[in-house]
């Protein structure tokens, strides 16, 4: 994956405009302070509030995800492995308890990707 694609930007959670300063402050895998995120890039400065309550518009992107994922993994589990309802159940719940802070940080990284375009020129 190179830099200069939307996809980069949101699966390595780094700033949409420059490809290279971090979204947060801290790894996904860390588990400390996962929903901190700095108020500007540290390379090329560009804000990553564009205003007052910007990153609601992220749950909807979340909502979509999480969503998506739980029937993709109801499906495996039904026709795939042929488990009952309360099994998959239990296992889909599991994955989206631990996948919780990637898809928090991934639906506010494709969020910030539909406002905020990559400019060659900051990289
Ligand atoms: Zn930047």
């Amino acid at each position: 994956m190179k830099k200069g694609s939307k996809t980069y930007s949101i699966l390595t959670h780094k700033c949409p405009r420059c490809h290279t300063g971090n979204l947060y402050f801290t790894p996904t895998l860390s588990f400390r302070r996962p929903f901190d995120m700095p108020d500007t890039c540290s390379h090329c400065g560009q804000r990553y509030v564009l205003e007052t309550g910007f990153y609601y518009g992220a749950m909807f992107v979340s909502y979509i995800m999480t969503a998506f994922l739980m029937f993709s993994m109801f499906a495996v589990c039904k026709f795939l492995l042929g488990l009952d309802i309360l099994p998959s159940f239990i296992l889909v719940t599991i994955v989206i308890f631990s996948l919780y802070i990637w898809i928090f940080r991934t639906s506010r990284a494709i969020w910030i990707n539909f406002f905020v375009k990559f400019d060659k020129k900051y990289v």
